[in-house]
């Protein structure tokens, strides 16, 4: 029986998705508070080469099921695959990105196999005296943030959303174990025909891989005045967010909102225009490395979360920082 912890390794296209490498170097320090072992499980078709890059990024070993039945993601081939590798291998954690395949995967795995799934995890940590996972997450509408461990049932699964953990810098010179995994399925585990899969057009830009972010609340007054932030965002060559009253007016698209119910950032600067600061908003972006805060009123909450605050009308100080910026590369 092994205690290990798993982290199911999402790809797309037989490309690695970042959550599951940031889940793998979390999943690294769980298991070694609990002296066990890290192991991800990708699967797909053809993409047994990817292993290595998890090994890389903190796993001790990976088990592929590598057949044609996942080559795009189904949710009953995969929930069979996923919950066969559980069953048999008997982890005490599994882990999965809060992505549209991890939400959509995690719930049948934990109704297969009978345990629970805390979703939306904001920390995962050990607890030292029961070793229990303590699984943390907003509740309440954010308004608190509750811990919930799962003491009877095994493994203990959580979701996380993409930008919440850190990854483990990758190390080419790490070894670490690869087994093939067989799953064997029938062509009624084909409950879905896939007859065509098609992208969208705009491709959305990903906030989460930004290392600058100017960001623009409520405060800005209105759409056209993302222009403005934007202007800042290329010449510090970083990308435009925004808080969730600008995305409910219509200003933004959804996929620019930072915060509880948008993603998580954690960018080099994030540079907050006219928010004021809420815990839903600071949710998604206090883990920035440093943040710096405009707000005309010297009381927002932003200001407890920022390292350099502001005070004074953004119209005046955006295209100011706009040209200073723009001063220093010349
Ligand atoms: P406001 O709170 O209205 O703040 C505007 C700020 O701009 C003020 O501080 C004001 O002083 C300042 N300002 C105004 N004019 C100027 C100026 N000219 N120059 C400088 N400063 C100026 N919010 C999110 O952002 N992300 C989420 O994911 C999210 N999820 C939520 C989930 C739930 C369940 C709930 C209940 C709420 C959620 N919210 C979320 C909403 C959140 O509670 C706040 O309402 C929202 O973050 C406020 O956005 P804001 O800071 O842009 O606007």
């Amino acid at each position: 029986m092994s205690r290990d912890v798993y982290v199911f390794a999402e790809q797309r296209d037989g490309e690695l998705q970042k959550v599951g490498i940031e889940l793998v170097g979390k999943a690294r320090e769980l298991a070694d508070d609990l002296g066990q072992q890290v192991a991800a499980v990708l699967l797909g078709s053809g993409v047994k080469d990817k292993a290595q890059e998890l090994i890389a990024c903190g796993a001790d070993k990976v088990v592929v099921v590598d057949d044609v039945m996942l080559k795009e993601y189904v949710t009953e081939p995969y929930t069979k695959a996923l919950t066969a590798v559980i069953n048999a291998k008997d982890p005490e954690i599994v882990l999965y990105g809060a992505s549209s395949i991890g939400r959509d995967l995690a719930p049948r795995v934990s109704a297969r196999i009978h345990t629970g799934l805390t979703a939306d995890c904001t920390a995962l940590e050990i607890d030292e005296e029961t070793k229990l996972l303590m699984m943390t997450r907003p509740a309440f509408g954010g308004n608190i943030m509750a811990t919930i461990v799962c003491e009877d049932f095994r493994p203990q699964m959580a979701t996380v959303r993409p930008g919440v953990m850190k990854a483990l810098e990758s190390d080419a010179s790490r070894s670490g174990e690869v087994e093939e995994f067989k799953v064997e399925f029938s062509a009624a585990d084909m409950n879905v025909k896939v007859r065509e899969t098609v992208k969208t057009a705009h491709k959305s830009v990903d906030i989460t891989e930004a290392k600058i972010l100017v960001s623009g609340g409520r405060g800005i007054g209105s759409a056209d005045k993302f222009k403005m932030l934007e202007e800042l965002a290329d010449v510090m060559e970083g990308e435009v967010s925004s808080s969730r009253a600008c995305v409910d007016s219509g200003w933004i698209s959804a996929d620019r909102q930072v915060g509880q119910t948008g993603k998580t950032v954690r960018p080099e600067l994030y540079l907050a225009c006219g928010i004021s600061g809420a815990i839903q908003h600071a949710a998604g972006m206090e883990n920035s490395e440093f943040i710096v805060a405009i707000n005309r009123d010297e009381d927002a909450p932003i200001f407890d979360i920022a390292d350099l605050g502001i005070v004074g009308d953004l119209n005046t100080i955006v295209p100011k920082l706009t040209e200073a910026v723009k001063a220093l590369k010349a």
